[in-house]
């Protein structure tokens, strides 16, 4: 395996932006991965580990250390019952795996349509969409520990799936690097149109798998740009979702009536969704309401349909533009509804001086 110099990171992010890795390289298979964790320790270097690098801003300076593409491919399928096992090698376009799933009339990963990335970042943020998560059908995942070296499997219900957090992004951040995951799919029709934008369309019907799918993209391509040229990239949503308790919500309602009146806070709560004792308040909305749609800092810009998607609308972006803006949706939510709002996408290369100034941590 070629471990390369300067490696320009904009190239291989959908943001297309940052500088470049000091060291650069792709692994094909474990021992590509371990060689590359040695080459790591022996020069005393940080690892980043890329997959399609979908959800990541990295600096205009770039990373100070390895960055290591995971391009392990393959996969493989077991039915049993009335259940289907798909195990896929975390290197594998995600997108294309769901399209197997979809053609091979295998159910669960539908609505899961059209998220650019790899199979092994799938477990990380516990991805979701359209009323559906990655931890609804993950069985298990398999790691190396950058540590030992050693491979394991991890059960679902040890991988502490929550809200876009794993313990892959939380408790066990950077400790391990995953080989493959095993969905456990239904060959059983199992539609879930709970979602308002699949429920409107499909009221009444019973649609395929394909068509799940076909308007899960078609919806999808309605609100903002899949990164796929030079112009536009982003990274999906820039901003989590708030997840609050009642006590929350009510302080928020007040807080959202007082500043920007009645009409806010109706529109807000016909937004609001209940899950068990908690309230899930999109965030667009709220972006909507403090009237930050199609705002711009420099070359990024908030997107119009969905404003909790940045844009690199002219390709020219710098790093610094985007999180100059992400700085003035932070301030601007927290002065009109005392929300403070989560980042999603990870943030390589930046110093905690230069996070501060921002206003992404204190
Ligand atoms: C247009 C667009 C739409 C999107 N829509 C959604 C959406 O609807 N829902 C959603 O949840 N996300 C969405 N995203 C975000 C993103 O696509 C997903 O989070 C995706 O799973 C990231 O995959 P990736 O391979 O690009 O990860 P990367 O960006 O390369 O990495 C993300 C994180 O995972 C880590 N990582 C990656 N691979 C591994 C591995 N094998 N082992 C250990 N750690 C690893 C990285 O170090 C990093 O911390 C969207 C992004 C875009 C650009």
């Amino acid at each position: 395996m070629k471990i390369k110099p300067n490696e320009n990171l904009s190239a291989y992010t959908t943001f297309k932006i940052g500088g470049p890795a000091k060291y650069f390289c792709v692994a094909k298979n474990s021992d590509d991965i371990r060689e590359a964790l040695l080459f790591a320790k022996q020069e005393k270097l940080p690892v980043l580990v890329l997959g399609g690098g979908s959800n990541m801003l990295v600096s205009d300076r770039g990373f100070a250390g390895l960055a290591v593409k995971i391009d392990l491919r393959g996969w493989q399928a077991q039915e049993r019952g009335d259940s289907v096992f798909l195990t896929a090698a975390a290197g594998e376009n995600w997108d294309n795996l769901v399209e197997l799933a979809v053609k091979k009339a295998w159910w669960g990963i539908e609505n899961l349509s059209h998220i650019p990335g790899k199979v092994g970042a799938i477990a990380v943020q516990n991805v979701g969409a359209y009323g559906q998560e990655a931890s609804q059908v993950i069985d298990k995942v398999e790691v190396l520990e950058k540590q030992s070296g050693k491979i394991f499997k991890f059960r679902n219900r040890d991988c502490g799936f929550a809200y876009r957090a794993s313990i892959f992004n939380t408790t066990q951040r950077g400790k391990f690097i995953i080989l493959s995951i095993t969905f456990k799919l239904s060959r059983l029709p199992r539609p879930n149109l709970w979602y308002r934008d699949l429920s409107s369309r499909f009221s009444g019907k019973h649609p395929s798998l394909a068509d799940i799918r076909r308007a899960v993209i078609e919806i999808r391509n309605k609100k903002f740009p899949f990164p796929t040229g030079p112009k536009n990239g982003n990274a999906g949503s820039f901003f989590k979702n708030i997840i609050i308790d009642q006590k929350q919500f009510q302080r928020l309602g007040a807080k959202i009536s007082e500043s920007m009146g009645n009409d806010a806070l109706d529109f807000l709560n016909h937004k609001a969704i209940l899950m068990h004792k908690h309230f899930k308040i999109p965030a667009a909305p709220v972006l909507e309401i403090c009237g930050l749609k199609g705002l711009n800092n420099k070359q990024a810009k908030i997107n119009q349909a969905q404003p909790l998607v940045m844009l690199n609308f002219s390709g020219k972006a710098k790093a610094a533009d985007v999180l100059g803006l992400a700085a003035k949706v932070l301030k601007t939510v927290k002065e009109k509804t005392g929300v403070i709002l989560d980042l999603e996408p990870e943030l390589v290369g930046f110093s905690p001086a230069e996070l501060k100034k921002y206003g992404i941590i204190d």
